[in-house]
């Protein structure tokens, strides 16, 4: 397949469409945000209308496509290319969204989770390149991943692999929206430090979050939870240090069933370096099965916000459409 890829990236807050060459150079983009509350057929509209932007940009029709790749946040059923329910999009329960954009453009159309495909794109084309097997993790406000076997993105049987944020780490941990109790997700991301963090300081604890945010603490995200950690702030260091060492305990789950040679963390949350990423390779030290231990390589993603279009394409060569 030569021909170019339409490729989107959606999540809960914003859209990220692309053209991409077979080259995989980014020929266009344009970001939307998601306005995911309007529901369903308008953000449908939305994102029609970025794709025919995006082509009369590049002077093109949508017959000169290979394909279109949707990378969307949310449970699928890729078989018949439905977006079955999402927690990041309100009101989407089994959306076509496959066949509606596929019919409307005369061009075959494939469906794929978000962070697979943001997986399958730092596989390629990023920090798993040149590797078999590779596990990724988006730690963000919530943890997605994907997992890569022989160079290939396991799917499972309907699409919905891949879901290592709801692995669950603590039995008697906090409750989590999608029915389980003691998620990773509810353990180690974003909203899980912002939310220990403010926890702790309504506890009396002294930290200089509260300073940091002018006293209103509901407004802590991980990102000041960072900037106060750098600043020596022991409140924030420990809460760092605790989403870590309960992302390590993850990790060494998913080192022991799968054996990769590296697991990829992205998100935003993995912008805190290696004041997140050292102690959780210290506990897969501690905890994993020694030979997959040494193996392992545990380091930040390389392809930033681009991870999803990219891994889209990808997904799309692959499938060999066109
Ligand atoms: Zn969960």
């Amino acid at each position: 397949m030569k021909a170019p890829v339409l490729a989107v990236d959606m999540g809960g807050t914003k859209i990220l469409a692309a053209i991409i060459s077979d080259k995989y150079q980014v020929l266009a983009r344009e970001y939307q945000p998601t306005l995911a509350s309007e529901g369903p057929q308008a953000v449908i509209r939305r994102l029609l209308a970025a794709f025919d932007r995006l082509l009369s940009s590049q002077k093109m029709g949508p017959s000169e496509l290979g394909a279109i790749s949707l990378a969307i946040a949310g449970g699928m059923d890729t078989e018949k290319g439905l977006v079955t329910s999402s927690p990041n999009l309100p009101g989407w329960h089994d959306v076509p969204l496959r066949d509606m954009v596929g019919e409307h453009y005369g061009v075959p159309t494939l469906l794929v989770n978000d962070s697979s495909a943001a997986a399958l794109g730092e596989y390629r084309l990023g920090a798993g390149k040149g590797t078999r097997n590779m596990v990724m993790l988006t730690v963000g406000t919530g943890i997605g991943g994907g997992i890569i076997i022989e160079g290939k993105l396991y799917t499972g049987s309907s699409g919905s692999a891949g879901e290592i944020g709801h692995m669950a780490i603590d039995v008697s941990g906090p409750k989590c929206k999608c029915g389980n109790i003691g998620c990773l997700e509810m353990l180690a991301s974003g909203t899980a430090m912002a939310r220990e963090a403010i926890r702790r300081i309504r506890d009396g604890q002294q930290s200089i979050l509260i300073a940091l945010v002018g006293g209103n603490i509901e407004n802590i995200t991980a990102r000041e939870v960072g900037t106060a950690a750098r600043n020596g702030d022991a409140l924030a260091a420990d809460v760092i240090l605790e989403a870590a060492t309960y992302l390590g305990i993850g990790l060494v789950n998913m080192v022991n069933i799968f054996n990769p040679e590296v697991i990829v963390i992205g998100g935003s949350v993995a912008k805190l370096g290696d004041l997140l990423l050292e102690p959780a390779r210290q506990v897969v030290k501690e905890r994993a099965f020694r030979i997959s231990a040494n193996l392992v390589r545990i380091v930040p993603a390389q392809l930033g916000d681009d991870a999803g279009v990219l891994g889209a394409a990808v997904f799309a060569r692959q499938r060999g459409t066109k």
